[in-house]
C-alpha cells in the first residue's frame, strides 16, 4: 500500500544542479551561467535551490550571494560543513535572500567517522548540534545531513538525527553518498526513522540520492512511499560519477502514478524539457537519446505494430503526452521579418530568460543570422542565446585569422587577437590541418597551454546554409574545459569554441 492519508501530499523538490551537478567533471559554470538556470529553476517550479558551497572559493562564494540577492521564487539554500567559519560563510552568502536555507552535514558512517574524521560518537553528535545551532542563529531554515547516511549503523542515525532535531533542524536529508542504498534498504531507513525518532514529527525527511547502482530515482520513490517529504535531485540527473537522482524522471513518475503515490509536486512538468536542454547546453554534458522523460527519443514510437496502436488511441502505448514534459509538437520557425517581441518569446519558450541589453544583442546577431539563412530554427536561437549567456568580461575574442592550406603543405596562420585594448598578433607555420594550426597559434597568442580531449562538429540545423556547432573539450592542469560556438563557417566555430574554453579557463582560475 501506498500511503495511508486520503488526501495528496507535497513533495518538496530540491535541486541541486548547481551544487551537486556541477561537481561533474568539466561541468562548472560561470557566475552568468548559474544566474541562467537559477531563473529557469524557479520558473520550473522547484522549492529549494541549492546554489552552492559558499566556502568552497570565492567564485561559489559569490554564485550563492548573487542568486540569493536577485533571484525570487524558491528558498536558496547554501551547503556548510559543521564548522564555525563554513557557517559563517554560508549565512553571509545568504544575507540578502527573500528566504534562506543553511545545508550543514557532517558524516556519520563508521568509515567517516574513523578515517575521515577520526571522531568518536559522541563527538559526532556535538558537532552537528553545534553546526545546526550556529546555523539557525543566521536563518530559521537549517537542514542537517548525516553524510554516508545509508553506511550508518540505524541506531546512532535516529541518535544523531533526534539530537540535530532539538537543536533546531527543521528538515533532515538522508544521503546515499556512494549510491549504495537499494530501494527496499531505503525504505527501512525512513521507516524505522519515523517509528524510532521522537521527535520527527517537527522536521521533513528528505531522500539524497547518488546512482552508482543505476537506482537513484527507484530509491528516491521508496523513501517518498515510506514518507520522506523532500526529494533531493539534479536536471538531466546531472553529477559526479553516475548522477544524482534526476528530477525530471522522479517528479514525471510521482505525477503519472500519484494514483499510487498520492504525493504532488510544485513542478510545471511542461517547462522540464526547455530546462532539460538549458543546463546541457550550458554544461556542454549531451542528453542520452533514450534517456527517460527528456531524451530526444523518449516519445518516439517506431515499432509498426505500436504506431497502429497510437493511431487508433493514444493512450495504448502512451503514459505520458510528450506536450506533458514540454516538448514542443512543432519546431517554430522565425525569419528576417521576425520582431524583438519574438524572438523574446521564442527564446522563453526554451529555457533562457533574455532581457534588456542581452536582447538587443541577441537580436542583432538574429538579424544577421536572418540574412545569411532564410529560416531560423528554435536551436538557432538557442545557440546565438547561449553564446552571449557564455561570453565572459575581458575575454580573448578572434579579431581575424587567416589560414592557408592544401595536400602536402604544412599550414600557415595568421591570427589575431584582442582583449580589451590589448592586442595579440602570432603567425606560424605548424600543425596538421587547418584546424590544427589555429588552435595552436591561439595558445601561442594567449599564453595557455591544453590539450584536446574531445572536438565535435555538427550542424545545428537542416540545410546547406546550416550552422555548425564545433564543441571541445581541453585538459588544462589535470582539470576539463569546454568551449562552444556556432557559426555558418566550420572553421570559424572551432577557432570561437577553442578560445571559449580558454577564456573559460583563464575566468575560473582568476577566482
Ligand atoms: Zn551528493
Amino acid at each position: 500500500m501506498a500511503n495511508t492519508d486520503n488526501a495528496s501530499r507535497h513533495v518538496v523538490i530540491f535541486d541541486t544542479t548547481l551544487r551537486d551537478g556541477e561537481q561533474s567533471p568539466g561541468a562548472s559554470m560561470n557566475l552568468a551561467e548559474k544566474m541562467e538556470i537559477a531563473q529557469s529553476l524557479v520558473d520550473l517550479g522547484v522549492d529549494v535551490i541549492e546554489a552552492g558551497f559558499p566556502i568552497a572559493s570565492p567564485g561559489d562564494f559569490e554564485a550563492v550571494r548573487s542568486i540569493a540577492r536577485n533571484i525570487r521564487g524558491s528558498v536558496i539554500c547554501g551547503l556548510a560543513r559543521c564548522r564555525t567559519a563554513d557557517i559563517d560563510r554560508a549565512g553571509e552568502a545568504l544575507k540578502d535572500a527573500q528566504r534562506g536555507r543553511i545545508h550543514v552535514f557532517l558524516a556519520t558512517s563508521p568509515i567517516h567517522r574513523e578515517f575521515k574524521l577520526k571522531m568518536s560518537k559522541e563527538e559526532i553528535i556535538r558537532q552537528a548540534v553545534a553546526g545546526v545551532k550556529q546555523a539557525r542563529t543566521y536563518c530559521d531554515d537549517v537542514e542537517y545531513s548525516p553524510e554516508d547516511a545509508t553506511r550508518t549503523e540505524l541506531d546512532f542515525l535516529c541518535q544523531v538525527v533526534e539530537a540535530t532535531i532539538d537543536a533546531g533542524a527543521s528538515t533532515i536529508n538522508i544521503p546515499d553518498t556512494v549510491g549504495y542504498a537499494t530501494p527496499s534498504h531505503m525504505a527501512e531507513v525512513i521507516r524505522t526513522l519515523r517509528e524510532r525518532v521522537s521527535n520527527i514529527d517537527r522536521a521533513v525527511l528528505s531522500i539524497h540520492c547518488h546512482n552508482d547502482l543505476g537506482m537513484a530515482v527507484a530509491n528516491s520513490l521508496a523513501a517518498v512511499e515510506a514518507g520522506a517529504g523532500q526529494v533531493e535531485c539534479t536536471i538531466n540527473g546531472l553529477g559526479e560519477r553516475a548522477g544524482n537522482c534526476s528530477l525530471e524522471e522522479v517528479v514525471m513518475a510521482l505525477r503519472t502514478r500519484n494514483d499510487y503515490y498520492q504525493a504532488e509536486t510544485r513542478i510545471n512538468t511542461r517547462r522540464l524539457v526547455p530546462v532539460s536542454r538549458l543546463v546541457s547546453n550550458i554544461t556542454g554534458i549531451q542528453v542520452q537519446r533514450n534517456k527517460a522523460i527528456v531524451g530526444q527519443n523518449a516519445f518516439a514510437h517506431e515499432a509498426g505494430i505500436h504506431q497502429d496502436g497510437m493511431l487508433k488511441e493514444r493512450t495504448t502505448y502512451e503514459i505520458m503526452r510528450p506536450e506533458d514534459v514540454g516538448f514542443s509538437m512543432s519546431d517554430l520557425v522565425l525569419g528576417k521579418h521576425s520582431g524583438r517581441a519574438a524572438l523574446a518569446d521564442r527564446a522563453k519558450a526554451l529555457g533562457y530568460t533574455v532581457t534588456g541589453e542581452q536582447l538587443d544583442t541577441v537580436f542583432e546577431q538574429f538579424k544577421i543570422l536572418a540574412d545569411k539563412k532564410k529560416a531560423i530554427y528554435d536551436a538557432d536561437i538557442a545557440a546565438l542565446v547561449e553564446q552571449q549567456i557564455h561570453a565572459v568580461a575581458e575575454q580573448w575574442a578572434v579579431d581575424s585569422y587567416q589560414v592557408t592550406c592544401g595536400t602536402g603543405q604544412i599550414p600557415e596562420v595568421t591570427l589575431r587577437l584582442r582583449r580589451g585594448d590589448e592586442k595579440q598578433e602570432v603567425h606560424l607555420s605548424c600543425g596538421d590541418g587547418p584546424i590544427d594550426a589555429i588552435f595552436l597559434a591561439i595558445e601561442q597568442a594567449t599564453g595557455v597551454e591544453v590539450t584536446c580531449r574531445d572536438f565535435s562538429v555538427h550542424s545545428v540545423t537542416v540545410g546547406k546554409d546550416a550552422q555548425g556547432e564545433v564543441l571541445v573539450q581541453v585538459d588544462h592542469n589535470g582539470q576539463l574545459y569546454r568551449g562552444r560556438a556556432v557559426s555558418t563557417d566550420s572553421v570559424e566555430a572551432s577557432a570561437k569554441a577553442f578560445l571559449n574554453a580558454i577564456n573559460r579557463i583563464v575566468s575560473l582560475s582568476n577566482k
